[in-house]
């Protein structure tokens, strides 16, 4: 598939182009950028599903950037520290505490980046858009 770029998911501008140098759109009012891939073409893909996933109503969460601890290592503590940290969201659910299940969330996530940085992985969004594709193939994303 190749073609022109859909209009900003964000805001709407029709201002959008390939970031210099990179594989990847950015769109020049809001600064947004899609995912960095191995191809223009890619990109671009990238870029007009997102677009698409909008005008199908499908919700989003944004978790923003996170900023990872120094001292994580690659080993089975820190897998653990993932594990650990969802069994306390488990938690949080059981006892119907909404707002001790959004904390333990972050916790999640936070442990997660944390491994995942150990790992040498500073740009999770290529990982995130192979999940993507994984759940749509499954359907996962229909209504
Ligand atoms: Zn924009």
């Amino acid at each position: 598939m190749s073609g022109k770029l859909e209009p900003c998911p964000f805001c709407g501008s029709e201002n959008v182009r390939f970031e210099s140098g990179k594989h990847a759109v950015v769109c020049m009012r809001c600064k947004a950028r899609g995912c960095i891939a191995p191809t223009e073409d890619a990109s671009r893909d990238m870029w007009n599903d997102r677009v698409r996933d909008d005008h199908a109503g499908l919700a989003r969460v944004n978790i923003g950037e996170v900023a990872t601890f120094p001292g994580a290592k690659p080993d089975k503590a820190q897998a653990l520290k993932v594990l650990e940290e969802a069994a306390e969201v488990f938690g949080a659910w059981q006892a119907f505490d909404d707002y001790e299940l959004l904390y333990e969330c972050a916790d999640v996530i936070q442990a997660t980046c944390n491994l995942v940085a150990a790992f040498g992985v500073s740009d999770f969004a290529p990982y995130m858009e192979e999940c993507r594709m994984r759940n749509e193939e499954r359907g996962r994303f229909d209504g």
